[in-house]
């Protein structure tokens, strides 16, 4: 009887001992529709798949490429004492009998009223990406003169055009003629910490906001076809740079808040300026898992908390989005920023990609902004974390992702490191590491803060 207590006390602890643990792909037999997949996990011994040792990194995490066939593609992995199956499936693709959708134009136009806040209005008919011209509030009045695809095409002018997703808009009554809209007036007042244009209108018509060598607001369909307001915030501001702008309607009047140059005292930049900390993901949204199977939400907080600190003792005015392992919707971060009028917004991620791709190939900082008025500051942070923590620069970027877009303030999203990438994981889950990385962080803003504003 003891013998057989002891052989199954065996067994359960061998089966708790893998050799390898795949963390991704997350379960067996799974369907991936690209030329190749990989397996990120790690293992305590040498082992192959299919027959090929698998490169381990002293850390035991590895991130293995294989090629995929159309159809079922097994791998068998292989150590001393283990062997486990995995089956990925890549689907048989017809590509027959698919056409891209071509533009349609209505014989005459329609007219269509906005159902949601913040739907985007495009600048091409592709309904992702950063060709958002502004984000249109429920009621406003389109005028539509034909479709493709999924989208409406919005006329704002001659020869000028928007695109709508078909999901934010409904036709008006069919008898309903949209008049061009009157400008009642116009407003500008000034507070501690925004310029504020105040636009009086008959009826919301749509608009854009760009920074070209000025700040400027459009507005469509008004009496004068297109009416536009610049605002030269460099010659107001004795060559100040953008710290933060927005625009949206309060029934038919539209608030342009431009924030003020921030004021820098050049001993303590950070001191009083006011600082939104975003730990990306949390509570069941893991985000990335990392070759040990660390979770990218927990990471986030992590680097997000030593940051906190550093910031803190340097005198900003810190605001997290979350300080533990919550769900938090990407709302309300934004609703977090710009309640507490944060003149800087910084996000926190982890990296990871999509199959197709290599994993060892790719390593270190991205960090994206929307507006352009953000990227000088996401140049000097970047160079602040590479040549302080050594890691690959792997380039700012343009994305149009919501905390980044939403936010009235200068807002970076960092993507810290890659975690299904063996080396940049074991950094990543250092606390010396992560530490070091809010330093480098810190510092970064403060060169910013010091040169720029
Ligand atoms: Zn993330």
């Amino acid at each position: 009887m003891q013998k057989i207590f002891i052989i199954l006390f065996l067994l359960i602890l061998g089966a708790e001992c893998f050799a390898f643990d795949i963390v991704y792909p997350k379960k067996n037999n799974v369907v991936i529709n690209a030329k190749s997949a990989f397996f990120i996990g790690s293992s305590k011994t040498p082992f192959t798949i299919n027959g090929k040792n698998v490169p381990l990194h002293p850390s035991g995490g590895f991130a293995y490429v294989v090629d995929l066939k159309e159809g079922d593609n097994t791998f068998v992995m292989q150590s001393d004492d283990e062997r486990k199956i995995y089956v990925i499936t890549k689907p048989r693709i017809k590509t027959e009998g698919w056409t891209s959708p071509q533009f349609k134009k209505y014989d005459a136009q329609k007219t269509f009223y906005v159902i949601t806040d913040k739907a985007p209005l495009r600048s091409t008919p592709v309904e992702s990406g950063i060709n958002r011209m502004a984000h249109l509030q429920r009621n406003i009045l389109l005028n539509v003169d034909g479709e493709k695809g999924g989208l409406y095409r919005v006329v704002l002018g001659d020869e000028k055009y928007g695109w709508i997703a078909k999901t934010n808009v409904k036709t008006a009554d069919e008898n309903y003629v949209n008049t061009p809209a009157k400008l009642l007036g116009c407003d500008f007042e000034e507070d501690n910490e925004f310029y504020n244009f105040i636009f009086h209108f008959d009826k919301k018509v749509p608009y854009e906001i760009s920074e070209g060598e000025k700040l400027s607001v459009k507005f469509f369909n008004v009496e004068e076809g297109v009416y536009s307001k610049d605002f030269p915030y460099s010659e107001i501001t004795g060559g100040k740079k953008l710290a933060g702008y927005g625009g949206e309607y309060l029934n038919n009047d539209f608030i342009w808040k431009i924030r003020k140059p921030l004021n820098v005292n050049h001993k303590k930049p950070l001191k009083n300026i006011n600082i939104t900390i975003d730990a990306g993901h949390g509570g069941n949204e893991f985000g990335a898992i990392g070759c040990l199977g660390d979770k990218e939400k927990d990471i986030n907080l992590s680097i997000a908390k030593f940051l906190e600190n550093e910031l803190n003792k340097r005198g900003a005015n810190v605001v997290m989005t979350r300080d533990d392992d919550i769900y938090t919707g990407l709302s309300e971060r934004v609703a977090v920023a710009n309640y507490t009028n944060s003149s800087i917004f910084i996000s926190i991620h982890g990296n990871a990609l999509p199959d197709g791709l290599n994993p060892n190939e790719h390593s270190g900082v991205s960090i994206y902004y929307y507006y352009d008025e953000a990227k000088p500051l996401a140049n000097v942070l970047i160079n602040s974390i590479t040549e302080q923590l050594g890691i690959n620069n792997d380039k700012v970027r343009q994305a149009s992702f919501a905390v980044v877009r939403n936010t009235n303030a200068l807002s970076v999203l960092i993507e810290t490191a890659y975690l299904i990438n063996p080396e940049d994981n074991s950094k990543l889950i250092s606390k010396d590491f992560q530490k070091a990385y809010a330093k480098a962080i810190a510092d970064g803003l403060e060169i910013y803060l010091k040169e720029s504003l």
